[in-house]
């Protein structure tokens, strides 16, 4: 009889126990599967962030071609940029890339030197206009005679507002013969611009000037046949052909 309920006792036991097991094991398996869908859930987010992090580098690539292609354009037209550069140089493969404040850092000066650059020497027209006589040898208007044209003729309209190309100073601002009323601005890199025939002149002499201020209005003193500006630039005190700086990208160099 004892050993009967002895055996009972140890069935229910035995039989608590497996439920207990039973019980434990599915919990496991909940909180397994519940980790497993978060892993996978995790790899999920790295995946997708790698993928930015791919994006991200094409991204800083192109931008790193783009200062490569506009310092090479540059030194075409014999202007050379020392860009601010990190340890190891700027332009790191992209396998290399390591995205940290210093790098962007160090884009962020690039891009900026190139933004003063672009308005320290003397890019694009100082007015809106038809350009109506070219740089170089021509039958001059005024007696027919083949002559040098130092620079660039631009149709005006009268009082039409004349614009410095690039940042300088003015290292004249008054008559001279043949030019009439006529304003000279010395820039970075040896640069300088001459704006002729002007009616007005807006800026006397020492005044440091900024790209796109302006620096007189448009006339017809000196020898001119109608209002138009006289544009020139000059280099190291060579004349240059000033639509070599309209047309940056071209491969032509002066
Ligand atoms: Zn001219």
């Amino acid at each position: 009889m004892k050993c009967k309920v002895y055996s009972a006792i140890v069935s229910i036991i035995a039989l608590i126990s497996l439920g207990f097991s039973i019980f434990t094991f599915s919990q496991f398996e909940k909180i397994k599967t519940t980790y497993e869908n978060q892993l996978k859930e995790k790899d999920k987010e790295i995946e997708r962030l790698k993928q930015e992090k791919l994006v991200l580098i094409e991204k800083i690539r192109f931008v790193e071609e783009k200062i490569k292609e506009a310092n090479k354009i540059l030194k075409r037209k014999g202007i050379e940029i020392k860009i601010p550069e990190p340890k190891g140089g700027i332009f790191i493969p992209a396998e290399k890339v390591k995205i940290s404040d210093l790098y962007f850092e160090s884009l962020e000066k690039s891009l900026k030197k190139f933004v003063k650059v672009m308005t320290d020497i003397p890019i694009g027209l100082p007015l809106k206009g038809v350009v109506t006589s070219k740089f170089g040898y021509r039958r001059d208007p005024i007696n027919g005679k083949a002559a040098f044209h130092s620079g660039i003729d631009i149709k005006a309209y009268y009082k039409q507002p004349i614009r410095a190309t690039a940042n300088g100073k003015v290292i004249f601002s008054g008559w001279k013969r043949g030019y009439g009323k006529v304003v000279i601005i010395k820039h970075k890199y040896g640069f300088e611009t001459v704006y002729a025939h002007l009616s007005m002149k807006r800026v006397g002499i020492n005044k440091p000037v900024k790209a796109g201020d302006i620096i007189g209005l448009a006339g017809s003193t000196g020898r001119a046949t109608g209002v138009h500006l006289h544009y020139e630039i000059k280099r190291y005190g060579r004349y240059i052909n000033p639509l070599e700086l309209l047309y940056l990208n071209k491969t032509n160099s002066f």
